[in-house]
């Protein structure tokens, strides 16, 4: 027997499968790379997107139709669909919910679970009936039983529906009798395609050649037209494409064919779809965040139109980025330049000139609420050509920006995370502002660092990568070192204002002298005064939110826990309840110990709430404000507090690491660091990088305007070097000694390093489950303990590598990668610390059971990991239960 040909597609499934499916595309459809689809998958209905074609089956297997298209055409470009097989490839994601990750666009599914009646349901109905005809059940009215089954029979219902409707006990019996039955069912919205076709003008004497359809097509609009001689004629009245097609027994791709030889013109109207071009309502919705900053900030909005004339060390690194840009290849530089260097102003001009030369430009910020006067300077020197795309948004408003984007109206994108993502056209620029912060990396599937993958889609796109930051990670100054990034340095502050100057107090020696439980030094409380009296602007820095940091009974020593996280609960004396950070989970303060009854509760430690507090009771006089992830709650305060803060409105700010990231505030001469320590006491690898960084940062808040500014950091560790190099702000020193201890402790970024845990609400099923991991690596490095030299050459060269894969990264490259299932054998080159408790136990109410693999090559442990996803699946090990982490920013 012949078998024809069969056109089969592999198909991301928007679902926790590790690799694509393969599909089969029956005939009537007409299927492209970048589609949204339909596909039956188990006994639901799931959304997918068409990779490309497959070859073939394995033997034996039967291919399932494609059920239907969602979208005309294409949502992702083959570069973004290569961006998105390289994330599932490089963080071992289920290669659908990368896809899903990437696409900000409204569900136009929803899953419901129908009841249905059974054959036996309908045998229960003719009784039930029969007995009503024979006057047996009559007497107390309608038999509800029978009601729900003759509804059911006419057709299925929504479960919820039904419940509500017949009551959940009369619903669950009839479930348990076998009279009905629930189905999971992936339900398209009342969202569907709608297209407005219409003839795009008068038809040319001469048409091409057509095919029948394309005339019964052209044929069905002129009909429709108006009769000759009244005011319609030769106008082209639209049709929806849904009869048109029906009639013409065509397809939309033959009405695409025929709008791109220019005979019709088609406008799609779909609820939910792709939004109507340049309307002015959707423009002021899509503008709406940067006006709103340009309200709030008049001081933003004064220089936001006309661009800075260059100073002499930002035209130098402007020069070289500018050839860069020019020169239309891939390269990323990383920016080095001090806070208050002018960083942002070369950002601004970049921009301008990727646009001038018609291609377009995304920027990376960490927190977009925290920018307005970013957002200000954009709409200022871009207008309406600017899109922000931001999690805070709506998912309308998202919706719209990512459409603004696709059509070309957009051409500057600024966001955070995602807009990576963002769908532009002829990309020439990405930038990654504040490149080392760690809300770049996402903590959950697919756990992307956008910064890396920033790296990546300016590779496929041949565009220039810059990414800026004071305090660049270690993983981003090393590949400078190495050469892989190019480097370039603003070491000066504009207009040669100086470094603000770092003053350490010892705590310790505080509390010898003054015995004061106070957090405030005295030196601090000095300065503040002089601020106040010189109507200066202040900012203190205490990186916890909350009142208290826990409550701890002075009689048995028990400190109220959350009960999904091994975590103490904090204090928050506004609404006077315990919280936990980590879950939200929140109980009423106790009056008395839970476990011993005790009435001594003591209140340990503070967080901003009780800072804020202190502050209002030592300077009475003053305006004090603080500003936490607690206040950020209230729509529009952040931006409110900013604005605020930027006209002088408000003289002491107070506030966690949310104060110190990339504000520019001239009016600010003091920032005082209440507690640094805090982060230090973490185990994380990374805990001196981030107070480094954060002690950096903040400080870099400081004298931004015409008069010098100064620093205080309070601490209990004044030797300690993150601290002491950041009061010098001495890069360079603190990267050489970081480094060295990275590199003894086999840590990023000289190493590799993926965190990989088992976790379960039941303790026994993570053991369960780690153990089986375990097992996979025993069997996968046969010889752990047999340590060869990693460092030497061959581990050298490739290892870590935060911009991505070394080989090409052509589509089929990176699905033949996925493909490969084969580990290489070397025991020498890993190093797989656990099983052991996490440092955080229990989260969520899962426990946790931790593994750390070290490699001396990134390809390698990305094998590794891939095989585990496989194995994985192979267990049936649920999806829930195992979390693989590429490239942790912490390990918690
Ligand atoms: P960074 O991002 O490097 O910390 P900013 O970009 O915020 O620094 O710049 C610091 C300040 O210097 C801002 O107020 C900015 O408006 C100003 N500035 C930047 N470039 C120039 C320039 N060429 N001439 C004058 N002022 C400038
Ligand atoms: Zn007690
Ligand atoms: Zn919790």
């Amino acid at each position: 027997m012949t078998r024809k040909k069969e056109n089969l597609v592999d198909v991301a499934v928007m679902a926790a499968i590790p690799r694509p499916l393969t599909y089969r595309v029956p005939e009537r459809l007409e299927v492209r790379a970048g589609q949204r689809v339909f596909v039956p998958l188990g006994k639901r209905r799931a959304q997918g997107i068409v990779l490309e074609p497959a070859t073939q089956m394995a033997a034996g297997v039967e291919a399932r139709d494609i059920a239907e298209l969602i979208d005309p055409q294409p949502l992702f470009s083959p570069e973004l669909l290569t961006l998105g097989l390289w994330i599932a490839e490089y963080y071992v994601a289920p290669v659908g919910e990368v896809f899903r990750t990437m696409l900000p666009l409204l569900k136009e599914t929803r899953r419901t679970e129908r009841l249905e009646i059974t054959g036996q349901g309908r045998a229960r109905m003719e009784e039930l009936r029969k007995a009503e005809e024979t006057g047996a059940a009559a007497e107390s009215g309608p038999n509800p039983e029978l009601t729900l089954l003759q509804e059911l029979a006419r057709r299925a219902l929504a479960l919820y529906a039904a419940r509500r409707r017949f009551g959940a006990d009369l619903v669950e019996r009839a479930q348990r009798e076998g009279f009905a039955q629930a189905h999971q069912v992936e339900e398209k919205q009342a969202r569907r395609t709608v297209l407005a076709v219409r003839l795009a003008g008068p038809l040319p004497e001469r048409l091409p050649r057509l095919s029948p359809v394309a005339r019964r097509i052209l044929d069905a609009l002129a009909t429709s037209a108006g009769p000759i001689g009244s005011d319609a004629a030769g106008k082209a009245k639209t049709q929806d494409h849904r009869p048109l097609l029906k009639s013409a027994r065509g397809s939309i791709q033959h009405l695409r064919r025929l709008e791109e030889a220019g005979l019709v013109a088609i406008e799609d109207r779909s609820p939910y779809g792709a939004p109507a071009a340049n309307a002015a309502a959707e423009q002021a919705s899509a503008l709406g965040a940067i006006t709103t900053g340009l309200v709030a900030e008049p001081g933003a909005a004064d220089h936001a139109a006309a661009p800075f004339k260059l100073t002499v060390p930002q035209s130098k690194a402007f020069d070289d980025l500018a050839t860069r840009l020019d020169a239309r290849k891939f390269s990323t530089v990383l920016l080095h330049g001090v806070t208050g260097s002018g960083k942002t102003e070369i950002y601004l001009q970049l921009i301008g000139r990727a646009l001038a030369q018609g291609r377009s430009a995304a920027m990376l910020v960490p927190e977009i609420a925290l920018t307005p006067a970013v957002r200000a300077l954009f709409a200022g020197r871009f207008g309406s050509q600017v899109a922000v795309l931001h999690s805070g948004l709506a998912r309308g408003e998202r919706h719209q920006a990512w459409w603004r984007a696709a059509r070309g109206e957009a051409r500057v994108v600024l966001g955070t995370r995602s807009a990576v993502f963002a769908p532009l056209v002829n990309l020439g620029l990405v930038i990654v502002d504040e490149e080392h912060d760690s809300s770049y990396k996402q903590d959950e599937t697919p756990r992307y660092n956008g910064r890396d993958v920033a790296v990546v889609r300016a590779r496929l796109a041949g565009a220039l990568c810059l990414l800026g930051s004071a305090t660049p990670s270690l993983e981003s100054y090393w590949n400078a070192e190495r050469g892989k990034y190019a480097l370039a340095k603003l070491e000066e502050r504009i207009a040669g204002r100086p470094l603000a100057t770092v003053e350490i107090i010892d705590m310790r020696a505080e509390f010898r002298q003054t015995f004061s439980k106070i957090p405030v030094s005295h030196r601090l409380r000095e300065e503040i005064e002089s601020q106040l009296a010189r109507r200066a602007q202040t900012i203190i820095l205490l990186n916890r939110r909350g009142y208290s940091l826990f409550l701890l009974c002075r009689s048995c020593g028990e400190s109220p826990g959350c009960v999904n996280c091994s975590i103490s609960l904090t204090y928050h004396r506004k609404e006077h309840r315990c919280v936990c950070h980590y879950c939200g989970y929140s109980t009423p303060v106790p009056k008395q110990c839970p476990a011993c009854a005790s009435e001594f509760i003591h209140y340990v430690g503070e967080g901003t709430e009780k800072i804020e507090d202190k502050f209002r009771e030592l300077f009475p006089s003053a305006r004090v404000e603080r500003l936490d992830r607690d206040v950020a709650r209230r729509p529009g305060h952040f931006e409110r507090l900013l604005g605020a803060f930027r006209r002088g409105e408000i003289d002491i700010l107070i506030g966690t690491q949310l104060v110190a990231k990339g504000h520019d505030f001239p009016g600010v001469t003091l920032v005082g660091v209440v507690s640094a320590d805090h982060g230090l006491r973490v185990a994380d690898f990374r805990a001196a990088e981030r107070t480094f960084q954060l002690l950096t940062q903040v400080a870099g808040r400081s004298g931004r305007g015409q008069a010098p500014g100064r620093v205080l950091v309070q601490t209990f560790y004044p030797e300690h070097y993150s601290i002491r190099l950041a009061a010098e702000q001495n890069y360079e020193r603190f990267f050489a000694k970081e480094m060295r201890f990275r590199r003894m402790m086999r840590y990023p970024p000289v190493f590799a390093l993926a965190h990989v845990v088992a976790q379960h609400t039941k303790i026994e099923r993570a053991v369960e489950v780690a153990k089986q991991i375990d097992q996979y690596f025993k069997n996968a490095l046969p010889d752990p303990e047999a340590d060869a030299d990693p460092a030497g050459d061959t581990g050298q060269k490739d290892a870590i590598d935060n911009s991505g894969v070394a080989r090409e990264t052509g589509l089929s490259t990176v699905r033949g990668l996925l493909r490969s299932t084969a580990y290489p054998s070397s025991g020498s080159r890993f190093r797989v610390l656990g099983p052991g408790p996490a440092p955080l136990a229990r989260l969520h109410g899962r426990h946790r059971i931790q593994f750390l693999i070290k490699a001396a090559s990134r390809s390698e442990l990305n094998h590794l990991l891939t095989g585990l996803a496989d194995y994985c699946q192979a267990e049936h090990i649920a999806p829930a239960s195992f979390v693989i982490d590429m490239d942790p920013v912490s390990v918690r």
